[in-house]
């Protein structure tokens, strides 16, 4: 049994890897502001004695003793880090260096959840880990992308500098149950546009391309990256190849959903990568790892999910939603539950 701290417990990847490595044997410290998130995705996890949550913000330090530390902390959409674009960048930052110097105190491993944007609106594509991306410095995107760009930088220099033995992961769109209604990002906004037969909103003209990964593929790749030796570290990507624009995304869900749905034109986002799609050679060769996943089966789990939750009566009191925008108990954002 190990004991494992998991930044970003609370969101949707970290409430699946808090279950997974839960169900593995595991003792977990799920750490969260709940910034972008709710108890809800972890409610069912409360009771288990070997589950602890911690409400707190990364960009300060934290001690407790782990032997494994996962840094997921920060907000993924779009809409949610650049609500506060100073606090996206001191997450990011600050919460790697608070993690990082945690691990080198402990003698623990790390993974930092690292993430495509380090390629931009990449010029090439699929995009290796050995290409060096194509980033605005002062944009929209920049809070997340050159915070998570200096954070692989001070990952690799606390391995140079100190022998701390991290793992950086570049995660590919990954997509799954338990993403928040109101979390903005495509996926869900479609699904539960369609679900509730409102309009979907295709940003640009729709021909900008993603490529999809399955929350259970992501999932089982993080921890392998995890239990490799130390003669790995990374960079690398993780996501499925398997590309998509995001207007073909759109008739897919309307679909799958039966919806009476139409799509609607909204402005592009500044900066909006036009093109996405993971090269994975180097996971096939590392970790032996690739998506079993395909976007029909993840699509139906996902869609399954949301249906799911809109058929419960209670669901608009559970705090679904994010802590941006909810006021119950359940996301306030300022409770600590220790067991
Ligand atoms: P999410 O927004 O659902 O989860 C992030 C979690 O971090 C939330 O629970 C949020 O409350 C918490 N958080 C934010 N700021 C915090 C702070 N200062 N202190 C403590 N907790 C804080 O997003 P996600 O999709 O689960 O992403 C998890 C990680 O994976 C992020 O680091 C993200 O950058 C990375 N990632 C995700 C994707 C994706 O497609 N889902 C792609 C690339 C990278
Ligand atoms: N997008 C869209 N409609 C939405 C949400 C997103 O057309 O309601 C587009 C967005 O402009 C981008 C793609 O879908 O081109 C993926 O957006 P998301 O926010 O999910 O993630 P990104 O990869 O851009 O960080």
């Amino acid at each position: 049994m190990k004991r494992i701290l998991v930044t970003g417990g609370a969101g949707f990847i970290g409430s699946h890897l808090c279950r997974a490595l839960l169900a593995q044997g595991n003792r977990i410290i799920c750490l969260d502001n709940l910034y972008s998130s709710s108890l809800h995705n972890i409610e069912n996890l409360l009771g288990d004695p070997n589950f602890k949550f911690i409400n707190h913000d990364v960009a300060n330090p934290i001690y407790v003793e782990v032997d494994k530390i996962y840094s997921l902390a920060c907000p993924a959409s779009p809409l949610h880090y650049q609500r506060d674009p100073v606090q996206t960048t001191k997450t990011i930052v600050m919460g790697a260096i608070n993690m990082l110097d945690l691990a080198k105190k402990l003698d623990a491993d790390i993974l930092q959840a690292s993430t495509s944007e380090i390629y931009g609106d990449p010029t090439i594509s699929p995009q290796p880990e050995t290409y060096w991306g194509n980033v605005n410095p002062i944009g929209a995107r920049s809070c997340y992308d050159e915070g998570k760009r200096c954070a692989e930088t001070l990952f690799f220099d606390y391995l140079k500098q100190y022998g701390v033995n991290v793992k950086v992961a570049r995660i590919f769109n990954t997509y799954g149950p338990h993403m928040a209604v109101n979390d903005g990002r495509v996926v869900s906004n479609f699904i539960v546009q369609a679900l509730n037969n409102e309009s979907i909103t295709i940003y640009g003209n729709g021909l900008q391309t993603r490529s999809f990964c399955f929350i259970d593929d992501m999932i089982t790749g993080l921890i392998t990256l995890m239990e490799t030796g130390k003669e790995f570290n990374g960079p690398i990507n993780l996501g499925n190849p398997a590309e998509i624009t995001i207007v073909d995304l759109a008739t897919l869900i309307i679909n799958k959903t039966k919806s009476r749905s139409t799509l609607v034109s909204c402005p592009l986002p500044e900066d909006d990568p036009r093109q996405r799609k993971p090269n994975i050679k180097l996971a096939r060769e590392i970790l032996s790892w690739q998506p079993e996943i395909n976007i029909h089966k993840g699509l139906n789990h996902t869609i399954e999910y949301f249906q799911t939750l809109f058929a419960n009566p209670l669901w608009e009191n559970k705090n679904i939603q994010t802590g941006a925008t909810q006021t119950d108990p359940y996301s306030l954002g300022h409770q600590t539950i220790l067991h």
